[in-house]
């Protein structure tokens, strides 16, 4: 089965091109998915606010930027997963390890804060079509 190297995702035989996000698909299965780092369960881990996020997108902007810093391998944290009320949040606080903290930082100043084109710094990505 054929596989999008971006996203992980296996696409039936055939495809040649990844639905998502266009890059070319790799014959073969997968690499085994980053294992998703459950740091809330680690002892000893120092956790660090590396951002804020704020207003009424503020837990969608936190999800999104999650997603990011997992797709860089960096275990992110978030309020509200440690408790189960869903309470009105008014800031998010997203939480990295320590050691995290500046690549987790630079890794949302580039996704973030630039335009959506932020694939410079030598990501293998392919623009497709
Ligand atoms: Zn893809």
């Amino acid at each position: 089965m054929p596989y999008c190297p971006q996203c992980l995702i296996e696409y039936v035989e055939g495809m040649n091109k990844c639905e998502d996000c266009g890059s070319d698909l790799q014959p073969g299965s997968p690499p085994a998915a980053p294992p998703r780092v459950e740091i809330t369960n680690e002892k000893d881990v120092k956790l660090v606010s590396v951002r804020t996020f704020t207003g009424g997108t503020a837990q969608m902007d936190a999800d999104l930027a999650r997603n990011i810093l997992q797709s860089q391998g960096i275990p992110s944290v978030l309020p509200g997963e440690t408790s189960a009320e869903l309470l009105p949040v008014l800031d998010v606080h997203m939480l990295v390890r320590e050691e995290d903290a500046e690549r987790a930082a630079t890794v949302l100043e580039e996704y973030l804060d630039t335009d959506a084109a932020a694939d410079t710094d030598g990501d293998d990505s392919t623009e497709g079509d």
